[in-house]
């Protein structure tokens, strides 16, 4: 068998950010990847693209852009997203907690992250249809999100799949690792199953980038609790976990919340995991995040969150976990007709579950499993409510303070009166996007042992890193942390194997 230099454990894009970046810097690489040939890519493949990044201005945005000609770019205001807001975005979910060091680090590599990557030949679009309100003629954008890679997640792995073998890297499929191999504490290879059979594959480096435990019922259990073992699996079903357990065996420090991870309100009907048999534009329809527009209700017939706390990309996450602890792990989202164009697509497409009907009473009678009778006082008082803040204009390019008022549980923002026929239900439950805790490491991504100290030719980056997100996250951060350490991972691995003996 062929002696590498680096073996990088999975493929989505940490890994193959680590493995571009081993090979720029002169590496022998190895993608060895549990999924098959149908199968590869990880969550990666399943996100919408979006990258969250600090910017100051356009200017450096423009060289990331793929069509510099598209004519609403003259006529929109990106703003900027600096260095401080994004610390701000980090610190808010640490619930008062400081920075830590490698949030500091993903933020200040953050931009230089998304200019590797366009030197790699990956393109960005601007996120105008998720990421932009059109306000007074321009497309005004919000959140902190700029850019989307072209093609979503699916074309970010392929792009990167396409360079990673185009500067002359390697990929075993259907090729699960077992266990890294050592020999007087010095890496000598991992083992792996191929085709049914175990084999031993030779290598001076091992980077782990193959994702957190969230598809694991067990770890879930044991790790988030009980009521996580329902959860549906948002993306692909081989993260298991085996990173952290191979990397433990070896003696790697655990770091970060492993009582938390990310989730979201998805469509209640959706599979138990993600299905990449699905076109690509109808996997992530499942997802459901235009609650801040209307009321979420739970079994009961009662509000449970503040629909209108903050922009989603806030709240999102907190709200999947909400779900997830309502009666039956479900919850309706009701909206009414003026709303409606506001919906992200996913709730127009053809297997989307909703009910419909032309006055509220009607809705919540078709809706089954609801205490009905409560679900009627609620909408009422909420519309109540919602009419003391009928002077105020809706904004949903900002938080407009249209609030209700007296209300035990207000909704603060964007909160409209349901009076527009036709009134929409739609069923939600929680799945789970990706686990918080992982191996402690540095910044030049190598693992550490619980003394604080390097493991020897050992690294790690993307969901397997803990540390780097706590209570919740800045959505479209998970890819740049994945870019940010996969880059470093894969560039301290290459000098490590320069210099291994
Ligand atoms: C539906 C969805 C939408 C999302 N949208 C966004 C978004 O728009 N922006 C954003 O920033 N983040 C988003 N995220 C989060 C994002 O997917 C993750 O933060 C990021 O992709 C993690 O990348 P990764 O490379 O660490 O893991 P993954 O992409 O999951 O890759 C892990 C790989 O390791 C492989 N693997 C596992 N075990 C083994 C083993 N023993 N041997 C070999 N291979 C193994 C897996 O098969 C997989 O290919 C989304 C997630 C989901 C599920």
């Amino acid at each position: 068998m062929k002696n590498f230099d680096v073996i990088v454990i999975g493929s989505g894009n940490a890994a193959l950010c680590a493995g571009i970046s081993a090979l720029e810097n002169g590496a022998k690489v190895l993608i060895v990847e549990k999924g098959d040939e149908k199968e590869w890519g990880g969550n990666s493949r399943y996100t919408a693209g979006a990258m969250r990044f600090a910017f100051e201005s356009f200017e450096d945005l423009k060289p990331l852009i793929r069509n510099l000609d598209d004519e609403r770019l003259p006529n929109t205001v990106f703003g900027s997203y600096t260095k401080e807001k994004f610390l701000a975005d980090l610190k808010h979910f640490n619930e008062g907690e400081p920075i830590t060091e490698l949030q500091q680090f993903l933020v200040d590599e953050s931009l230089g992250a998304l200019q590797w990557l366009s030197s790699h030949n990956i393109k960005f679009d601007p996120s105008f249809a998720r990421q932009s309100f059109l306000k007074d003629g321009k497309h005004v954008f919000w959140g902190g999100l700029a850019l989307d890679v072209e093609g979503e997640g699916d074309g970010l792995v392929q792009a990167e799949m396409k360079e990673y073998l185009s500067l002359g890297g390697v990929i075993y499929y259907d090729c699960p690792a077992e266990e890294i191999l050592q020999e007087n504490d010095k890496i000598i290879g991992v083992r792996c199953t191929k085709s049914g059979d175990s084999i031993i594959i030779p290598c001076k480096t091992v980077v782990l980038g193959c994702g957190g435990f969230e598809a694991n019922r067990v770890l879930r259990e044991k790790y988030l609790g009980e009521k996580w073992v329902s959860a549906k699996v948002r993306g692909t079903r081989h993260n298991m976990g085996h990173g952290l357990e191979m990397a433990k065996k070896v003696g790697a420090a655990f770091s970060g919340y492993f009582a938390g991870c990310h989730a979201t309100p998805m469509d209640k009907n959706m599979p138990e995991y993600g299905n990449l048999e699905l076109p690509h534009g109808e996997r992530k329809h499942y997802r459901k995040i235009s609650y801040l527009f209307g009321v979420m209700l739970n079994k009961d017939g009662k509000r449970f969150v503040d629909e209108g706390l903050d922009m989603r990309n806030y709240t999102y996450a907190q709200f999947g976990k909400a779900i997830l602890e309502q009666p039956d792990n479900v919850a309706w989202q009701i909206f009414d007709a003026k709303v409606a164009p506001l919906l992200y697509d996913e709730y127009r497409v053809n297997h989307a579950s909703f009910y419909e009907a032309y006055t509220l009473e009607e809705l919540v009678l078709k809706i089954e499993g609801i205490n009905q009778t409560e679900a009627i006082n609620t909408l009422k008082a909420y519309n109540e409510a919602a009419n003391l803040s009928s002077d105020i204009v809706f904004d949903p390019t900002l938080k407009d303070g249209k609030t209700t008022k007296g209300l035990t549980l207000n909704k603060t923002n964007w909160a409209n009166i349901l009076d527009t026929p036709p009134f929409k239900a739609y069923p939600v439950t929680s799945g789970i996007t990706f686990t918080y805790g992982g191996v402690k490491v540095n910044k030049k991504a190598e693992v550490l042992n619980h003394d604080l100290e390097p493991i020897a030719g050992l690294f790690a980056c993307g969901e397997m890193v803990g540390g780097v997100f706590y209570h919740g996250y800045p959505g479209g951060s998970g890819l740049t942390s994945g870019t940010v350490f996969g880059r470093f991972a894969g560039k301290s691995a290459a000098l490590f194997s320069k210099n291994y003996q």
